[in-house]
């Protein structure tokens, strides 16, 4: 296969970026047209009370090979977080966050012994189901509901921003069915053989991960075109077409092959004409919205820990909070003495809640932040960031999606799709799903490095 001369990256994501700087580091010539004014999508600086801050993904998973080699690959300096000891409120208090796998605990008794739960997990052993299942009927048929509803929804409603009665057991916590059939058993197992001395969890640029979108731009080779949304793409001779702007300013753009990193909805348009299936598949696949209020606060204690999680059967409006000043270096610094705190609300299926303006939020936002963590100081000031339409639902079924879409894709000479819609919305799984879309365009093989 002959490596294209120019592609056309649709999106400006991490997962855009990722495809464009693997491509232009090949060599080939690349323009990446992005709608908004900015590169970054979910990744993204911003300032709360002159503080600098994440106002959309604040954390990489260092676990993965990815995303540290993407920031060592554009010059950008990487500091680990100071704690990852984070916290879950639980039935009035709050307890240290226990060694789970994916929220499958290792040992039972001490949870119900701290508390955390009421009853002890059942431990009813099933043969696997043959077909995919959500996470929360596999875990509570061999568990019990309670180990659902405040182990595995917090730490998947953290991630997703799901329900676990509706997100994919093999797309989003394949870790759980690989336990076996006695999964307290299992879960002690894969903890007890994890390397203590593994290094950090989670690393974020100096900075924040918002500085990341611009140092891609800043060291690869290829050019952006901010403010042009792409509106349609067509086979053109043995390339490709793509046709972006404004309405009333249309233009074209003759290409060798697209990459499509856009939000499934954007993308299910964008292919109707030219894979078809692909696009009815996308058409199907559900976002959840939410909203990041942080605070700058004064005059409180600086927690100690990273932040805590709380499972929605509590009720209350914010499903997590991060001590931002005590988990990043760089955030303290910034801080000068004060105080950063994210919270985090919205789940799938929770529009309404989002309906409710920015005061309301952060009035409420603020109220559970001191319900759970008592007394934090004076606000000095509050921003709400909301992210529309934002996270994939991985449903069940989601991985039959994927392969409909992919064996569409394979079949169409010059034309790739990659981003969060697909498998992985952590930056590591993104970063990986933009270069294997470059690889493939460029004729080589996919590894993880
Ligand atoms: C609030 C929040 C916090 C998160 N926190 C973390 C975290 O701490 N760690 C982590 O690993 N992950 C986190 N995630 C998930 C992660 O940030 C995302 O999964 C990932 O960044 C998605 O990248 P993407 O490139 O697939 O899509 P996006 O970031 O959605 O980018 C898609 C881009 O395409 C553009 N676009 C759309 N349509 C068109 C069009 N027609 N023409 C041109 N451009 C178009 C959009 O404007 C956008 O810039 C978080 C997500 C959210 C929402």
């Amino acid at each position: 296969m002959t490596a294209p001369g120019r592609v056309a990256v649709v999106g400006g994501g991490i997962g855009g970026l990722s495809a464009a700087l693997t491509l232009s580091d090949a060599g080939v010539s690349v323009v990446l047209l992005e709608s908004t004014d900015r590169v970054g999508g979910t990744l993204r600086s911003g300032t709360v009370g002159g503080v600098p801050v994440d106002l959309g993904a604040e954390a990489v998973l260092a676990r993965r090979p990815e995303g540290l080699a993407l920031m060592e690959r554009v010059g950008l300096a990487v500091e680990p977080s100071r704690t990852a000891s984070a916290l879950l409120w639980s039935r009035g208090a709050l307890h240290p966050m226990p060694r789970t796998v994916m929220g499958v605990p290792g040992d039972a008794d001490a949870l119900v012994a701290s508390g955390l739960l009421a009853h002890p997990p059942e431990g009813t052993q099933l043969p696997d189901p043959d077909d995919d299942v959500s996470v929360a009927s596999f875990v509570a048929r061999r568990l019990g509901r309670e180990v659902v509803d405040r182990l595995v929804e917090p730490l998947l409603g953290g991630v997703y921003a799901g329900h676990a009665d509706r997100l994919s057991l093999r797309a989003t916590a394949p870790q759980i069915e690989a336990l076996g059939p006695d999964l307290v058993a299992g879960a002690a197992r894969s903890l007890a053989a994890a390397d203590p001395t593994a290094g950090p969890v989670f690393v974020a640029p100096t900075g924040g991960v918002g500085t990341l979108p611009d140092a891609v731009v800043a060291a690869g080779d290829f050019e952006v075109r901010l403010g042009s949304t792409v509106r349609a793409i067509e086979r053109a001779g043995d390339g490709w077409r793509v046709t972006a702007g404004a309405a009333s300013a249309l233009e074209t753009l003759d290409v060798d092959a697209v990459v499509v990193a856009t939000p499934a909805p954007a993308t299910a348009r964008l292919l109707a004409g030219v894979a078809p299936s692909a696009a009815f598949a996308l058409a199907g696949l559900e976002y959840a919205s939410m909203a990041v209020v942080t605070f700058v606060l004064d005059g409180g204690a600086q927690p100690s820990g990273s932040g805590f999680l709380v499972p929605p059967v509590e009720g209350t409006t914010i499903k997590a909070a991060t001590w931002s000043t005590s988990k990043w270096g760089w955030s303290r610094d910034a801080a000068q003495g004060r105080t950063v705190v994210r919270t985090s609300i919205g789940r799938a299926g929770e529009s309404l809640l989002l309906q409710h303006d920015d005061p309301w939020l952060v009035d409420r936002a603020f109220a559970d932040l001191t319900t759970i963590a008592g007394d934090l100081g004076r606000v000095v000031d509050a921003r709400v960031h909301r992210w529309g339409g934002a996270l994939p639902q991985y449903a069940v079924g989601h991985l039959d999606l994927v392969a409909t879409v992919e064996d569409d894709v394979a079949g169409v000479a010059g034309l790739e799709v990659c981003g969060s819609a697909y498998r992985g919305v952590g930056i590591p799984a993104v970063i990986a799903s933009g270069r294997d879309a470059a690889r493939r365009l460029l004729g080589a093989g996919e590894d993880d490095t």
